[in-house]
């Protein structure tokens, strides 16, 4: 059921100049792992869709964002403090696991930046589960969250420093690389590498029905 109110900011953390975490009162909105919310400060009719960060079975709410400079809404996010009301509504969208592959499926997730989010939250749900996560990233620093996973099954792919996981993007490593052909692939962050993962998975023979996208920008 969706809901939509006044939730309090518990902490914010800065991961980055940029990047932050908001903790937010739960309020009791259940959602599944991979969804997302519509966030704005309290009194703004701005809103902005962000993937939940935390898992289904946290007590907290928790988004990933990267402040865009000449944005609207994530700018003043930024400048929350705790205790300030935000206006949360959710959840909303259909990006999450195959449930019935969960506990022997084989995942593939590809990010770009914070697309990382839905998959925090798919990994911090379900810990039993066998992932790999391509994260496309320009230096090392935007490794958000990168204690959370396992660390065989997460690639820093950045494109600006040599000294991550792999040099290069994401479509880079997929080139370089063979995935299994049941694979169960799962893209998310900004359109271009998104289409780009797509297509070069497809061509290595991954059926289109094992491709899901959420697409940010
Ligand atoms: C389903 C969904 C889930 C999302 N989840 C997240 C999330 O978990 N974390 C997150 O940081 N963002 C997420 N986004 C993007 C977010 O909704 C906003 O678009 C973003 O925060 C910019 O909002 P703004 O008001 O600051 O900028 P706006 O004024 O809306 O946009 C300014 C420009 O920035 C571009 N832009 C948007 N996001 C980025 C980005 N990350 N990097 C560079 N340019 C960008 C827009 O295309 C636009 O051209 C999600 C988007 C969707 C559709």
């Amino acid at each position: 059921m969706q809901i939509t109110g006044l939730h309090k900011l518990i902490e914010i953390k800065d991961l980055t100049e940029s990047t932050y975490i908001l903790k937010i009162e739960r309020k009791g909105m259940e959602f599944e792992a991979g969804q997302h919310i519509l966030l704005g400060r309290a009194n703004d009719p701005d809103q902005r869709e962000y993937s939940i960060y935390s898992g289904v079975n946290d007590e907290y709410l928790e988004v990933l964002i990267k402040e865009v400079t000449d944005g609207s809404v994530s700018k003043h996010l930024k400048n929350l403090a705790s205790g300030d009301m935000l206006n949360v509504e959710g959840p909303l969208g259909f990006f999450g696991l195959n449930k019935n592959k969960i506990s022997n499926g084989k995942f593939l997730f590809v990010a770009s930046g914070t697309g990382i989010a839905p998959f925090h939250s798919m990994i911090r749900t379900n810990p039993n589960l066998n992932y790999k996560i391509l994260h496309g990233i320009r230096t090392c620093d935007e490794a958000y969250g990168m204690e959370s996973y396992e660390k065989e099954r997460y690639v820093r792919c950045a494109s600006r420093e040599t000294e991550c996981d792999f040099t290069g993007r994401v479509t880079d490593y997929i080139k370089q690389n063979t995935f299994d052909k049941d694979t169960l692939c799962y893209f998310c962050g900004n359109f271009k590498m998104i289409k780009e993962a797509m297509d070069l998975l497809e061509k290595k023979g991954i059926p289109g029905n094992q491709l899901h996208a959420e697409v940010y920008f």
